[in-house]
């Protein structure tokens, strides 16, 4: 009876699992096909003063056009693609159109910096410093309106490699952002040793921010170090007024948000820059 009993838990936990590998080889497989068929596009979210709610930058977020099943969010492919390595094309197809919309912007007279998301595994490729380099002298972009987010996860595996390629991409003339600041494992001595330009403030600081003073008392640390280290900061989530009125208060200004915008297709971004 016990055995039994073992047995048909063996069942249950092989069948779950089967259906997970299932799903994963079949994520895999449609993400090869739609890298094939170009389904994979950056939209945009801007970046706000939150003084005078201009537009001073964008986010590039990957979304993906399926054909048979709509919009997909990268919370369901950025994983799958990481773990099969299909994220070294699909991160450099979304580079590549970034810039390729930073060129169209500058050929129109807008000059928008444009981040673009760099996950751990894209960034630990040998060539990837190589890579950047080949996108911004292939679209001749100004190098200065790119800026990669990177986070921590960059730099479990080799920091002193990593340092040295960030210092590299720096040479480029490109700026470089910690993304996700405050939560996993980053630590303050990164900010000591490594070159960015941009701190952003994970939005699980946002959210509770009008309840709860212990995430004020951390904003305002996070803010202080950022300031006195001459880093840009920027404030993900906002969604509320009395969150933007209680931000602007502790001095933050610069802010991603859906109280702002939601990420767009750059051809309804555009119109939104030609009005600032
Ligand atoms: P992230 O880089 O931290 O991007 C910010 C996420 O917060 C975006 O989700 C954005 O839509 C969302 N967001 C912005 N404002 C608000 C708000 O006010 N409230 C709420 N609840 N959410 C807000 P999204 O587009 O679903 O992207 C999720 C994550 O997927 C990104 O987090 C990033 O880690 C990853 N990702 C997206 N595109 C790429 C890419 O091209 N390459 C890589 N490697 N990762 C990407
Ligand atoms: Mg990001
Ligand atoms: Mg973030
Ligand atoms: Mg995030």
């Amino acid at each position: 009876r016990a055995k039994q009993t073992k047995h048909t838990r063996i069942g249950l936990y092989s069948e779950e699992l089967i259906d997970n590998i299932a799903a994963f080889v079949s994520t895999e497989n449609r993400i090869r096909r739609a890298l094939k068929e170009h389904e994979f596009v950056p939209h945009y979210q801007p970046q706000v003063d939150m003084n005078s709610g201009r537009i001073v930058g964008a986010e590039a977020l990957a979304r993906w056009h399926s054909h048979d099943r709509g919009l997909i969010s990268p919370a369901e492919f950025i994983p799958v693609a990481e773990e099969t390595g299909l994220i070294d094309q699909l991160g450099r197809s979304i580079l590549t159109q970034a810039c390729a919309q930073i060129l169209e912007w500058q050929r129109s007279g807008i000059r928008l910096p444009v981040s673009v998301n760099i996950s751990g595994r894209q960034f630990a490729i040998p060539g990837f410093v190589d890579q950047v380099q080949d996108i911004i002298a292939g679209t001749g972009i100004d190098p200065a309106q790119l800026e990669l987010e990177i986070t921590e996860q960059v730099f479990l595996e080799d920091m002193d490699e990593a340092t040295d390629k960030l210092w590299q991409l720096r040479d480029l003339g490109v700026s470089i952002a910690i993304d996700d600041f405050g939560i996993g494992y980053s630590s303050l001595s990164y900010l000591k040793r490594l070159p960015f330009n941009t701190l952003k403030i994970d939005r699980a600081f946002t959210r509770d921010i009008c309840d709860d003073a212990r995430d004020v008392a951390i904003l305002r640390a996070i803010l202080s170090l950022s300031r006195d280290l001459r880093l840009n900061t920027i404030i993900e989530g906002v969604e509320t007024e009395a969150q933007k009125k209680l931000l602007l208060r502790l001095g933050c200004e610069r802010a991603q948000g859906f109280l702002f915008h939601q990420p767009l297709p750059a051809a309804e971004l555009t119109p939104l820059l030609v009005k600032r």
